[in-house]
C-alpha cells in the first residue's frame, strides 16, 4: 500500500553506542499516523535495534542479504538469519552493492524471490549513472533495472515492494537531482507499471527518491506528486538533520 516513507540508510557507519543513541533519540519522537520511518543499521546492530523499537513506530530494515538460505558463503547473511532476529524488511539493489560487489539484475532477481518467499518487504533501489544521463539513456537504463528483477512478479507480490530511485551521480556527492527530474522519473516508473500491470497497481506503490537529500532540499522534492518519501544516507546519521527531513514531508 502506498505510504509516505522516510528511511535512513546508515551504511557502514555507527558503532554500537552510536546506533543505540540514534535509535533512542528517534524512539522519543512521535510520527504522524500516515508516515513510516525506517532505519537500516549495520547487520551486527540489527538485534539491538529490533529489541529497541519493540514499543515504538520506528521500523528496522537490513541493508542487504544473500539470495540463499544457508551455505558456504563466508561473510554473508541470509534471509532466515534476519528473520530469526525479527527483521522482515531489506534494502536490495543499492548502487554501492551493484558497483563494489558486482550485484546485477539476475542476482537481484534471486534475492527478491527469496525475500518475497519469506514475506519480506523490500526497498528496491535503482538509478542511472551520470554517463547514462549524459547520453540520454536514463529512461532505458531504469526500465532495464526494473524489468529483469521485478516485472515477472505477480500483482499480489507488489504489496511488498517499495521502489527507491537513486541516480548514482547524486549519491553521497552533494549533487541532487532537481525536483522536476525526480518527478519525471517517478512518473515514468508509474507509467511502466501501468503498462505492465494496471493503473491501480502503479498508484499503490510507494516510490522514494534518494541521493543527497538534506533538510534544505527535501521539502521541495517531497512535494512532487509521484514522490512518496526518501531514502536518506549521510543526512540520516545526524539526528537533528534527519528529524528536519522527516518533518518536511
Ligand atoms: P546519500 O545516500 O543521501 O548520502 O546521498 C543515499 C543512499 O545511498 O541511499
Amino acid at each position: 500500500m502506498r505510504h509516505k516513507i522516510i528511511a535512513g540508510n546508515w551504511k557502514m557507519n555507527n558503532d554500537r553506542e552510536q546506533t543505540k543513541t540514534l535509535i533512542n533519540s528517534l524512539n522519543s519522537l512521535s510520527f504522524p499516523q500516515d508516515l513510516r520511518v525506517m532505519v537500516a543499521p549495520s547487520y551486527i546492530h540489527l538485534s539491538d535495534a529490533v529489541e529497541m523499537v519493540k514499543d515504538s513506530n520506528l521500523e528496522v530494515l537490513a541493508q542487504n542479504m544473500h539470495f540463499l538460505n544457508n551455505g558456504a558463503f563466508t561473510g554473508e547473511v541470509s534471509v532466515k538469519m534476519l528473520k530469526s532476529i525479527g527483521v522482515n524488511k531489506v534494502i536490495l539493489g543499492h548502487s554501492e552493492r551493484r558497483i563494489y560487489y558486482n550485484e546485477n539484475d539476475d542476482s537481484l532477481k534471486e534475492k527478491i524471490k527469496i525475500a518475497l518467499e519469506n514475506n519480506f518487504e523490500i526497498i528496491f533501489c535503482f538509478g542511472e549513472q551520470l554517463s547514462d544521463r549524459k547520453n540520454g539513456m536514463h529512461f532505458e537504463v531504469i526500465e532495464d533495472q526494473l524489468s529483469v528483477p521485478l516485472f515477472h512478479l505477480q500483482s499480489s507480490n507488489w504489496k511488498n515492494i517499495i521502489l527507491a530511485y537513486e541516480p548514482v551521480w547524486a549519491i553521497g556527492t552533494g549533487e541532487t537531482a532537481t525536483p522536476n527530474q525526480v518527478q519525471e522519473i517517478h512518473s515514468f516508473i508509474r507509467t511502466l507499471i501501468t503498462n505492465k500491470y494496471s493503473l491501480d497497481l502503479a498508484n499503490s506503490i510507494s516510490i522514494l527518491y534518494g541521493g543527497s537529500v538534506k533538510s534544505n532540499n527535501s521539502k521541495e522534492i517531497f512535494s512532487k506528486q509521484d514522490v512518496d518519501g526518501g531514502l536518506i544516507g549521510g543526512a540520516s546519521l545526524d539526528f537533528r538533520e534527519f528529524v528536519k527531513i522527516i518533518q518536511s514531508i
